[in-house]
C-alpha cells in the first residue's frame, strides 16, 4: 500500500470542489493518490468530510478541527476573531464521531497581524487551540495543524501540552525550529506552492526525510497563485523534495508514504475496513 501518494492534508470538502468532484477524484486516483486526509475548518464542514467518506471509503480519511481563522458567512477572515465559544457546537461531534476520524485538525495558531492584532486574539486562538489539543490527547489522535507567524509558539505549545504525534501542514517557520519539532516527534509537510520559490529548500534540505509528508492543501496552495490546485498536483512536492535532498521521486513517495500511515495509522486501514 505505500506505493503510492498520501495527500496528508486537503480540503477536499470546500466549495471548490462541489461542481466536478468526480472529475477531481478521477485525477486524483490517476495520480496514484491512496489517502486523502480530509482536514475541515469549520464546524459546518464537518457533515460534509462524513459523507465524502461514505462516498469515497477507500480514499477519504476525515479529520474534524476548527481553524484559528474563521471565515464565517463569507467574510474575510479578519471579520470573525476565533473565540472559546466557537467551539461549543464542535465538541459533541468530536466525541459522536471519533471512531471514524484518523486525526483532530485543522488546528493551530495563525498570528499574521492583520489577522490577530491584538494580545487577546491571540489569546483567544491560544485557547481554541489548546482545548482542541486536549481533545486529540483523550481521543487518541494525531493533530493536523496550521501554525503562520506562530512557528515556534506553536510546536512550544503542543511539547508543554504533551502531543507526541502532529503534522506541522505548510511549515514555513526557521530551520532551527522546525528542527525542534523533529526532535518533539513531529512531521512537516509540504504543499504545491513551495516550487513557486527557492525559500524553503533550506529548510527542506535541513528536515530528516523520515520526518518529512506530502500534502496539497487544495483547492490553495497550488502551483500556480491564482488556479485552484487539486490533490492530482502531490506529483510537484515530490519531485521538488527529491531535487532538493538528491533523491529520486520514488524514494519521496515511499518514505513520505510510510511516514505518513505511521503517522495517521486509521489512514491506512481506510480501505479494509469499509
Ligand atoms: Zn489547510
Amino acid at each position: 500500500m505505500e506505493n503510492c501518494f498520501v495527500d496528508c492534508h486537503c480540503h477536499i470538502s470546500a466549495n471548490e470542489f462541489e461542481e466536478d468532484l468526480e472529475e477531481v477524484i478521477k485525477r486524483t486516483r490517476e495520480a496514484s493518490v491512496k489517502t486523502l486526509v480530509a482536514v475541515t475548518e469549520e464546524v459546518g464542514e464537518f457533515t460534509r468530510v462524513l459523507q465524502l467518506q461514505d462516498s469515497y471509503p477507500d480514499l477519504v480519511a476525515p479529520c474534524f478541527g476548527v481553524h484559528p481563522l474563521q471565515a464565517s458567512g463569507g467574510l474575510s477572515y479578519a471579520a470573525h476573531r476565533i473565540k472559546l465559544y466557537d467551539l461549543d457546537a464542535a465538541l459533541t461531534q468530536f466525541y459522536d464521531h471519533k471512531e471514524r476520524l484518523v486525526a483532530i485538525g485543522e488546528i493551530g495558531l495563525d498570528f499574521t497581524p492583520w489577522c490577530a492584532p491584538t494580545q487577546q486574539d491571540r489569546d483567544d486562538q491560544m485557547s481554541v487551540f489548546i482545548k482542541q489539543l486536549s481533545i486529540a490527547k483523550e481521543l487518541d489522535l494525531p493533530v493536523n495543524v496550521h501554525s503562520r507567524s506562530a512557528a515556534k509558539v506553536t510546536i512550544e505549545t503542543m511539547r508543554e501540552q504533551g502531543i507526541s504525534r502532529a503534522l506541522l501542514h505548510n511549515f514555513a517557520g526557521k530551520p532551527s525550529i522546525a528542527l525542534e519539532g523533529v526532535k518533539a516527534g513531529y512531521l512537516f509537510s509540504f504543499p504545491p506552492a513551495v516550487c513557486r520559490s527557492q525559500q524553503r529548500n533550506k529548510l527542506i534540505k535541513q528536515i530528516p526525510l523520515e520526518h518529512i509528508c506530502l500534502e496539497t492543501d487544495s483547492p490553495a496552495l497550488g502551483p500556480d497563485k491564482h488556479v485552484r490546485n487539486e490533490p492530482s498536483n502531490i506529483t510537484l512536492p515530490c519531485c521538488y523534495i527529491a531535487d532538493i535532498k538528491g533523491l529520486s521521486p520514488q524514494t519521496v513517495r515511499l518514505v513520505t508514504a510510510q511516514n505518513a500511515y505511521r503517522l495517521f495509522p486509521k489512514a491506512n486501514g481506510c480501505t479494509s475496513d469499509m
